[in-house]
């Protein structure tokens, strides 16, 4: 071995022994009792595999809808993955296998047909997605038209088949993540109001079973959202906002830990400290809190 080599490996067992120091010190001081939520999109089934493995060890895997019950001394976790991706159906024996009954926050008129989420499209992708976001509404989706992507035509399906629910019906619990997945805080108030309301009764539809969980898409949210939110019977909404829950947490404001859909078993254990996702948004907008940061 060179030196080189040495000193690299050497570098990378001492990051390697900070960085399992933070994690036990966020385990103790800040997540102790605490619930995270967790957030996915589309991770393969054996990464899922070995991150509940992981977790099993030291902590207690809840459901979403268990948010405000007391601490038991230990740390809780909550399972949740964002926009209802088709891959997630490959998930259900991980889910049985570890006991876990995971949330997953549909958008209702994505899924269940031949529909795209928007920002998979090649056209999106060519438009550039981040400067897609930052747009009003009506000015992205007219974008996304002239890229030949249209929101409410049917193209290629990249969300979950009305098979696949079905069939994790009874092992998921499906709630709302809108119904284009749209940032919300670009779109009027009409838009925004139907966005939020008409997918709850979507959701409703298509499980056949009461949704009373959103999730904001992309983060993006305010005070008009809340109360939309608030408005259409819902009874939490999750953020992008980093941080642990615990009973004073405001249920329309709850926080999450955003995990790397390929994260190795020790990147996962860095991004439970909260630690990277924080100094990213402190980077984007000087604040310390978590808050995601908004356009
Ligand atoms: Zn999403």
């Amino acid at each position: 071995m060179t030196m080189g080599k040495k000193t690299m490996l050497k570098e990378a067992l001492v990051q390697l022994l900070i960085w399992i120091g933070l994690a036990r010190a966020t385990r103790m001081l800040l997540w102790r009792d605490r619930l995270a939520i967790l957030l996915y999109h589309d991770p393969d089934p054996a990464t899922l595999d070995r991150h509940l493995t992981y977790l099993s060890k030291f902590c207690d895997l809840v459901p979403l809808e268990d948010f405000n019950q007391p601490g038991t001394g230990r740390p809780r976790a909550a399972i949740t993955l964002d926009d209802g991706h088709a891959g997630n159906a490959e998930l259900l024996p991980v889910f049985i296998k570890h006991k876990v009954r995971p949330t997953i926050f549909l958008c209702s008129r994505i899924v269940g047909r031949p529909r795209m989420h928007w920002w998979m499209h090649p056209g999106a992708q060519r438009a550039g997605l981040e400067r897609l976001k930052q747009q009003s509404n009506d000015a992205r989706v007219a974008e996304l038209e002239e890229a030949g992507f249209h929101q409410d035509g049917d193209d290629r399906a990249t969300g979950l088949a009305i098979r696949q629910i079905e069939e994790m019906r009874p092992f998921v619990d499906f709630q709302s993540h809108t119904r284009f997945h749209p940032i919300l805080t670009h779109c009027d108030d009409t838009e925004c109001a139907e966005e939020i309301a008409s997918s709850k009764h979507e959701v409703e539809a298509l499980v056949n079973r009461h949704c009373e969980h959103f999730a904001f898409p992309n983060g993006n949210y305010g005070p008009r959202e809340i109360e939309l939110v608030k408005a259409a019977g819902y009874k939490t909404a999750r953020t992008c906002d980093i941080g642990w829950n615990d009973q004073r947490t405001d249920p329309f404001r709850l926080r999450a830990m955003i995990i790397g859909d390929e994260a190795s078993t020790a990147m996962f254990a860095v991004q439970l400290t909260g630690i990277p996702r924080l100094l990213k948004y402190w980077f984007r907008s000087g604040r310390w809190d978590g808050r995601f940061p908004q356009f």
